[in-house]
């Protein structure tokens, strides 16, 4: 073993840059995010299933393709030093997904319809909406055809974002084509670029010739310029690839989603093939990606599985809450029914037999801890959040009663109430009829 880093007594130690904690005061939103996307996901047939964050270097590197911004610039890769073996914090769901598909031979029955959600990393410079690590809600359909699946997974995320209360979330579909009609595409592209070649930056430069279609995702502006005048793919698309974008827009229509053609979207891995498509947000000034997807029937041949068609989507977690307001979801996911205020030996043995009954009851109940006098425990009661203060003292414990202070309303807002007095076996009732 190596020795250990000493680190000075006095020294404070912080996050690792671009990589937040969540804290108690913001992670009601989380968990109202986490229950709407899991219910919904299960309202359409979808099954969890979750991977480790650490995967094999390669696996990155073979799907995701070596000429990407991820695979280039933006990956944790580190060597385990016990074994050698180069090892990759996950910079997407998918690639992981599809290898642990395949270990399991997942697909043997039939397709297979997933959702997941976790952390991913990617070395980027941290700003607003921009982290290193950051979450993603994920969902993949392993061995559809389409283009039915195409449309259930942005239906369903069209649901995603009424449940969550946003209706300022535009979506965006292309069709990247197959592999054949990519590589025509390519030599017109890369016509266009060497035909404007001194608006390239450097980076698109090196990409000409290795990887053309990565230009089109430029952020740079004189290349965002040239972009605008780019051959377009969808002109590229032969008889079949067009029938399943038109169908696809067909069932979009049917099922009443908006929807724009963007022949821009050219998405960050080079696995996806045919449908594309992103959920963009205006909220922020310019336009934001809060969600992406696409489908990659080569993706489980080429990481050594058998033919399987799929697509798939990732959410990021952390733009999607920034566009929630909070005051109305934290009230659901932090109110406490009840805060039990005690004093005295016989009222602390009272106060957790109570709490225990009412948490059968299915209440949610914090019994106050570390003493104090009955004025600091009703600070206390008031600061939880919690609908009612139930105060066990001397008197209660032996009349058999619980005296009961209304602290907030239904939302969640302080109420000055008047107190009451109930016995013990009226209390859940008591505190459920609000
Ligand atoms: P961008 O163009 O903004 O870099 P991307 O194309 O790299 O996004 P994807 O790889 O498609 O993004 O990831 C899916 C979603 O994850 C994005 O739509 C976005 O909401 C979110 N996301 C991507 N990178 C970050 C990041 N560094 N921090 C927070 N969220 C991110
Ligand atoms: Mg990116």
């Amino acid at each position: 073993m190596e020795p250990t880093q000493k680190i000075a007594p006095k020294t404070t130690l912080q996050a690792v840059r671009g990589m937040n904690d969540i804290l108690p005061a913001d992670s009601g939103k989380w968990e109202f995010f986490e229950a709407t996307v899991t219910r919904v996901a299960r309202q359409y047939g979808y099954r969890n299933m979750r991977t480790p964050i650490v995967e094999p270097t390669p696996l990155f590197v073979r799907s995701i393709g070596e000429v990407t911004d991820i695979v280039e610039k933006e990956m944790y890769s580190f060597e385990d030093k016990l074994n050698g073996e180069k090892l990759t914090l996950r910079p997407e769901l998918t690639a992981g997904l599809v290898r642990a598909a395949i270990e399991a031979n997942l697909t043997y029955n039939g397709p297979v319809r997933i959702y997941t959600m976790g952390e991913v990393f990617r070395h980027e410079r941290p700003q607003k909406g921009r982290y290193r690590q950051f979450n993603q809600f994920d969902v993949e359909c392993f061995g559809f055809d389409g283009p039915d699946v195409d449309a259930e997974i942005m239906i369903m995320t069209a649901r995603i974002w009424r449940e969550l209360g946003l209706n300022d979330v535009r979506l965006e579909i292309n069709s990247l084509g197959n592999p054949d009609e990519r590589s025509s595409y390519r030599e017109k592209l890369i016509s266009h670029y060497e035909a404007n070649l001194t608006a390239l930056d450097d980076e698109a430069k090196r990409r000409l010739h290795t990887n053309p279609m990565r230009i089109l995702d430029s952020k740079v502006a004189s290349v965002i310029e040239v972009n605008k005048t780019a051959p377009n793919l969808l002109d590229s698309l032969q008889d079949e690839s067009r029938a399943h974008f038109e169908s696809l827009q067909q069932l979009l229509h049917d099922a009443n989603v908006p929807f724009v053609v963007n022949p821009r979207i050219v998405r960050g891995m080079d696995y996806y093939n045919r449908t594309a498509f992103e959920f963009v947000t205006d909220r922020f000034g310019s336009p934001m990606t809060i969600c992406g997807g696409g489908r990659y029937d080569g993706l489980f041949e080429q990481l050594g599985g058998k033919p399987t068609p799929s697509i798939g989507f990732g959410m990021g977690v952390e733009r999607v809450l920034m566009m929630l307001d909070d005051a109305a979801l934290q009230a659901d996911y932090e109110r406490l029914d009840a805060y039990i205020v005690h004093a005295g030996e016989s009222a602390r043995l009272a106060a957790g037999k109570l709490a225990e009954s009412l948490r059968d009851a299915g209440l949610a109940v914090a019994q106050h801890a570390g003493g104090g006098s009955f004025k600091s425990q009703m600070k206390k009661a008031d600061a939880s959040g919690a609908r009612f203060a139930l105060i066990l003292g001397d008197n209660e414990v032996a009349a058999g009663t619980i005296a009961v202070k209304p602290l907030r309303d239904a939302k969640g807002n302080a109420i000055v109430g008047e107190q009451a007095i109930i016995t013990g076996s009226s209390a859940a009732e008591h505190l459920r009829r609000r």
